[in-house]
C-alpha cells in the first residue's frame, strides 16, 4: 500500500481507482478489519474507527445497541480532514465502546492480526491497526483512552500516536471516559503520522476541553536530527516479557549511538496506575453510557413497564461493557465515592506530578507499550489479566500527555514489538522528531 505522503502526490483519478482496489483488497482479506465500506467525499481515503461520527454513516461503537443508528453530523476531526483534501473511507472494527485490549468484544467479531491470524490485533482500535498493517488502508483514525491507539499499533507493527489531551477535538467521538479520550492517527510510518496529526489537530469551541494554545504544523518542521535527553524508567521494565526487555535494551543502545543522551529514572506510583485508571474510566463510562436506555439512545426493546424497557434495552450491552457500567456506578455511589473515585482523582495528580518531575531533566521518556506481544485470540479469559496488559499506556492518559508508539523489533515468532516515546504536554514536535530518529536507527521491516 502506498504511504500517506505518497498519496499526497496522486490525482483524483488515481485515488478513485485506489479506493476500488482497497475495497477489493479488504473483501478478499480475512482480517475482518472493516465493518463497512462507507465512503464520503473525494481525496486521500482515511479509515475511520466506528466511534467517530461521519454524517449519514452508520456509527455503532462496535455495539449491538447502536445497530442502525445513523450519525446526524460530522465529528470535528472529520470536518478537518475534509477541509484538507482527505476523504472518509470505511469503518474500522473496535472493541465495544472502546472497552478492551483485543477487539474481541466487538459485536462484529474479532479482527485478526496480519502478522499471525491466530493473534488479536490489540484494541480497542484493532480494526484500524490491522487494516493499516495488512495493506488494506493507507492510514486510519483511532481513539485512545488508555492505550487503544498505541497498543494495537504496537501489536500490528505500525505507528500509533495519542495527542496531548485537548489537542484534538472530541466533538463527535462517542464518549468512553471523557477526561481521557483522544482521537489520533494509526499509520505506516512516523511521517504519515505527523501528516495525519496535523490534519486533525485544532482548537474547537464545540469541545469545552479543547486547548487554544498555538498550534504549529509538525510535518513541515519534522527533524530527525535533533538530539534529545531520553529518560528510561528502570523499575518499570521488569514486568515486560523477555523479548520486550531485550528490544528495550537494544533500542537504548541504538538511541545512544544516534547521539541521544539516556538518563535513568524511577517511578514510584506506577503500582497505582491500573486501579486509578479503572476507577476513573469506569466511573466516566457509567455516566456516559447512561444515555443508552432505549429512550434517548439505543435500540429500544420494549418491556411491560419503563424499568423493564431499560433493563431489556441495556441487556444488549456485551459482558465487558456491563462489567464496567456496574463497576463505575459502584465507585460513584454514596459511601464509596470518597473511598474510590475521589481518591483515584488525587492519585491521578500524583501520577502527573511524577511525570512532570522526570520532564524537568528529560525531553522524552522511552517505555514499552505493552508487557507482551499480541496474545492468541481467545487466550485472555480473565478481565483482570487484560486490565494488567494496559500497565504501560494508561498512566499517559491519566496525565494527559502525548505519546507515539512505533515498531522496533520482532520476537522469535515474528510478532512485532513496539516501544513508545512519551513527551511533555503540547510538545508533539519532540515526540515526532524523536520517533523519526528512532525509526531511522531501528530500521524495522515488515
Ligand atoms: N484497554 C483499555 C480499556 O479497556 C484502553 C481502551 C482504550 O484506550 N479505549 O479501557
Amino acid at each position: 500500500m502506498i504511504t500517506l505522503k505518497e498519496a499526497l502526490t496522486k490525482s483524483k483519478e488515481e485515488l478513485d481507482s485506489l479506493k476500488v482496489e482497497m475495497i477489493e483488497g479488504a473483501k478478499e482479506s480475512s482480517l475482518n478489519a472493516y465493518i463497512d465500506f462507507a465512503s464520503s467525499g473525494d481525496g486521500i481515503p482515511i479509515l475511520i474507527k466506528d466511534n467517530i461520527q461521519v454524517k449519514d454513516w452508520s456509527i455503532t461503537s462496535g455495539s449491538e445497541i447502536l445497530q442502525g443508528y445513523i450519525a446526524p453530523y460530522n465529528a470535528t476531526v472529520v470536518e478537518n480532514l475534509k477541509s484538507k483534501g482527505f476523504s472518509l473511507f470505511g469503518r474500522a472494527n473496535m472493541d465495544e465502546f472502546a472497552m478492551g485490549s483485543t477487539t474481541e468484544s466487538s459485536f462484529y467479531g474479532v479482527t485478526k492480526n496480519p502478522y499471525g491470524e491466530d493473534r488479536v490485533p490489540g484494541g480497542s482500535s484493532g480494526g484500524s491497526a490491522a487494516a493499516v498493517a495488512g495493506g488494506i488502508a493507507i492510514a486510519a483514525l483511532g481513539s485512545d483512552t488508555g492505550g487503544s491507539i498505541r497498543q494495537p499499533a504496537s501489536y500490528c507493527g505500525c505507528v500509533g500516536m495519542k495527542p496531548t489531551y485537548g489537542r484534538v477535538s472530541r466533538f463527535g467521538l462517542a464518549s468512553y471516559a471523557s477526561s481521557l479520550d483522544q482521537i489520533g492517527p494509526i499509520t505506516q510510518n512516523v511521517e504519515d503520522s505527523a501528516i495525519l496529526y496535523d490534519a486533525i489537530a485544532s482548537y474547537d469551541e464545540k469541545d469545552s476541553t479543547s486547548s487554544d494554545l498555538p498550534l504549529k504544523p509538525i510535518f513541515e518542521n519534522l527533524n530527525g536530527d535533533r538530539k534529545f535527553t531520553i529518560a528510561v524508567i528502570d523499575n518499570y521494565i521488569s514486568e515486560a516479557s523477555e523479548s520486550i526487555q531485550d528490544a528495550y535494551a537494544k533500542t537504548i543502545e541504538l538511541l545512544k549511538e544516534a547521539g541521544h543522551t539516556i538518563i535513568h529514572k524511577n517511578m514510584t506510583n506506577t503500582k497505582y496506575d491500573i486501579s486509578t485508571y479503572y476507577i476513573v474510566a469506569t466511573a466516566e463510562a457509567a455516566t456516559n453510557l447512561a444515555r443508552y436506555d432505549g429512550i434517548r439512545y439505543g435500540n429500544r426493546i420494549e418491556g411491560k413497564n419503563l424499568e423493564e424497557t431499560f433493563r431489556n434495552t441495556r441487556a444488549q450491552f456485551g459482558d465487558e461493557v456491563k462489567r464496567r457500567v456496574m463497576l463505575g456506578n459502584f465507585v460513584l455511589s454514596a459511601g464509596y465515592y470518597e473511598a474510590y473515585y475521589l481518591k483515584a482523582q488525587k492519585v491521578r495528580h500524583l501520577i502527573r506530578d511524577e511525570f512532570n518531575k522526570i520532564f524537568e531533566d528529560a525531553d522524552l521518556i522511552l517505555s514499552p507499550v505493552a508487557p507482551t506481544v499480541a496474545p492468541k485470540i481467545g487466550s485472555t479469559h480473565d478481565p483482570l489479566e487484560m486490565y494488567k496488559s494496559d500497565m504501560y499506556t494508561i498512566a499517559i492518559n491519566l496525565a494527559g500527555l502525548p505519546a507515539i508508539s512505533l515498531p522496533v523489533a520482532k520476537d522469535s515468532e515474528g510478532m512485532p514489538i513496539g516501544l513508545q516515546l512519551i513527551g511533555k504536554a503540547f510538545d508533539e514536535q519532540s515526540i515526532f522528531d524523536g520517533a523519526l530518529s528512532l525509526e531511522k536507527v531501528v530500521n524495522y521491516t515488515k
